[in-house]
């Protein structure tokens, strides 16, 4: 399972226009972001965390 650690922010981009991401009320332990938002800076598009897994698939 890919846990989203912190350091993965990172690395990630937008996979519809391969923006930059920036986390939005995120909930958090010390290293793993729990649940949040990802959201798009380029097209505004957001993506959810859940459990600690990105969900960056195109809906
Ligand atoms: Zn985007």
């Amino acid at each position: 399972m890919m846990m989203m650690r912190r350091d993965l922010m990172n690395i990630l981009s937008c996979p519809h226009c391969q923006g930059e991401l920036e986390l939005k009320m995120a909930t958090d332990n010390d290293e793993e972001i729990v649940d949040g938002t990802l959201l798009c800076v380029s097209c505004g598009r957001s993506y959810q965390i859940e459990d600690g897994i990105p969900n960056l698939l195109p809906h």
